[in-house]
């Protein structure tokens, strides 16, 4: 049942090239690596990076 996204999972970019990090097997691209980490609990963009990661998290069982 392992169906593992090729791209971002936060972008949804397909990204082969370069480093990449893993959350549960799921796939995040440099860029969003860094908004990940430079977002603040007051950007807009924080609460839908959380939601996201939620979604990962809860599907890895
Ligand atoms: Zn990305």
């Amino acid at each position: 049942m392992a169906s593992e996204f090729p791209g971002c999972i936060l972008c949804r970019r397909f990204c082969s090239a370069g480093p990449s990090i893993y959350v549960q097997g799921c796939r995040i691209c440099q860029d969003c690596e860094k908004k990940i980490v430079s977002v603040t609990v007051d950007d807009p963009a924080y609460e839908i990076y959380v939601e996201k990661l939620k979604e990962i998290w809860s599907q890895a069982g």
